[in-house]
Formats: structure tokens, C-alpha cells, sequence
């Protein structure tokens, strides 16, 4: 079964599971999930291809999808807004 990678949609609110990303492991039948499973903040899938996962265009990738403005990871969870 394919891995998925969810990350919470406002790292502030999350848990410390999803604020730095989790992976689930998800048949293609399974709904995505919408709420972290530890927490219940809110999540979005991470479009998730190993290796590519934290790199950076992927990060700013991810930033956008997230509704933010580009921003830059100073610490696992933590960002930097970048005018
Ligand atoms: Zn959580």
C-alpha cells in the first residue's frame, strides 16, 4: 500500500505529530484524511515522492499549497515569512 505524507495545514496548530509532517500508509480506495489523527487540526495531503519530500522547491511547493506566502523552514515546524 502507498505511504501518504499529511502535514498540518497551520503548523501552530497542530500537534507535535502533524506539525512536522506524518506519513500513513493508505490503500488508493481510502478518503484522504482531513483531520490529524492525534490532534484533529486540520491536514492536507503532501504530494509525496521519497527523496524529493524536503527539498526546497518542494518545500515552497508545499507552502503554497498550505495558503502561505513563501516562506522558509528556520526550524522542524517552525517558519519564517519571506516578503
Ligand atoms: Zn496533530
Amino acid at each position: 500500500m502507498p505511504l501518504y505524507e499529511y502535514e498540518a495545514k497551520d503548523p501552530a496548530k497542530g500537534c507535535a505529530k502533524c506539525r512536522g509532517g506524518f506519513t500513513v500508509m493508505q490503500s488508493l480506495k481510502d478518503d484522504r484524511l482531513e483531520k490529524c489523527p492525534e490532534c484533529g487540526a486540520p491536514v492536507y495531503r503532501v504530494i509525496c515522492a521519497p527523496g524529493l519530500a524536503h527539498s526546497k522547491t518542494d518545500l515552497h511547493y508545499r507552502a503554497k499549497r498550505a495558503g502561505f506566502h513563501t516562506l522558509k523552514r528556520v526550524n522542524k515546524g517552525e517558519y519564517e515569512k519571506i516578503y
